[in-house]
């Protein structure tokens, strides 16, 4: 998921990225005395890309592993469109950034914006605003930005997380959309949890189908309850972690594996939910409930505490 608040950071990040130059061109005129920093300087860059380059084939083989678990042809597009278009920039501050990698020849380029715990150590405003996030990963279409933080993840989940962050970069490179009405926001999002949600049955398989039913009758039912008037958008609270999806996906690795997993698995029995409650509207109906509901979830989560 995205957050639109982020999005002039973002705009302001990949703006003041500066493209790579022919490495050249950093020896200075004044040769004697430049020429070894400039080298060093060189050294540096180029063990940064090759520490940030394993980082993202971790990423890789991650969605690599979840696309052969599921045999999934979108799944397969999507890993194709981010291994033909990402090029590695390194975050140097929450509002700036140094591309590592030459974007030529890409036709739909995203900067791959890695984000490691040395970054946050050096950089505070870069802390807390990945930090504050609550995100392992997020996509903004302009300019074409994916950004990967540091979060620890078990291999199925950061290749889930990897894939639904492509399909949005893929869905916005074939049909650009106007990102900045929430309404149109939630569409996409949803069509790309519809996405991820087929890829999650796929990999969990009957158990996980078992809690996503208990859990959209667990939902169904509150809705029933609270709801007054026909249409109305009602949101209910998201539950603690259910360990239970530890039994189906392996242990999660750290708190922020379990918050990426329950709301995940909250939106699915959500819509599962939806589908039950507008069945006799049909699938248009459905798909417009399901939009509604993304929106006011989405609101009510980035609402200030
Ligand atoms: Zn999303």
């Amino acid at each position: 998921m995205k957050k639109l608040i982020n999005l002039c950071l973002l705009g302001l990040l990949v703006l003041a990225c500066k493209q790579p130059g022919n490495p050249k061109s950093l020896v200075s005129v004044d040769a004697q005395v430049k020429v070894p920093s400039a080298e060093q300087n060189l050294n540096e860059k180029a063990q940064d890309l090759s520490e940030r380059k394993a980082i993202q084939k971790a990423w890789f083989d991650a969605a690599e592993l979840v696309v052969r678990q599921t045999h999934d042809a979108e799944a397969q597009a999507v890993l194709a469109h981010l291994a033909a278009n990402v090029y590695v920039v390194k975050p140097t501050s929450a509002g700036s950034a140094e591309v590592l990698e030459n974007a030529t020849g890409k036709i739909n380029p995203i900067a791959l914006v890695i984000v490691t715990t040395k970054d946050l150590a050096a950089s505070d405003d870069l802390r807390k605003r990945v930090l504050g996030g609550g995100q392992a990963a997020e996509y903004y279409p302009i300019p074409s930005v994916l950004m990967l933080y540091p979060q620890e993840l078990s291999p199925t989940w950061k290749g889930l997380l990897f894939l639904h962050e492509g399909a949005h970069a893929k869905t916005f490179a074939e049909r650009p959309y106007d990102f900045r009405d929430s309404f149109v926001n939630a569409e996409k999002e949803v069509q790309v949890h519809e996405f991820e949600n087929r890829l999650l049955l796929s990999v969990g398989g009957e158990a996980y189908m078992d809690l996503l039913k208990a859990e959209a009758a667990r939902i169904q039912e509150l809705v029933l309850a609270q709801n007054a008037g026909p249409n109305k958008t009602v949101v209910i609270g998201m539950s603690a972690y259910n360990l239970l999806l530890d039994k189906v996906f392996g242990a999660a690795v750290s708190t922020h594996e379990q918050l990426l997993r329950q709301t995940h698995f909250f939106i699915q029995a959500e819509f599962v939910a939806l589908e039950h409650l507008y069945a006799a509207g049909g699938q248009q109906k459905i798909l417009e409930q399901k939009t509604y509901w993304f929106q006011a979830f989405r609101q009510q989560s980035q609402a200030p505490k």
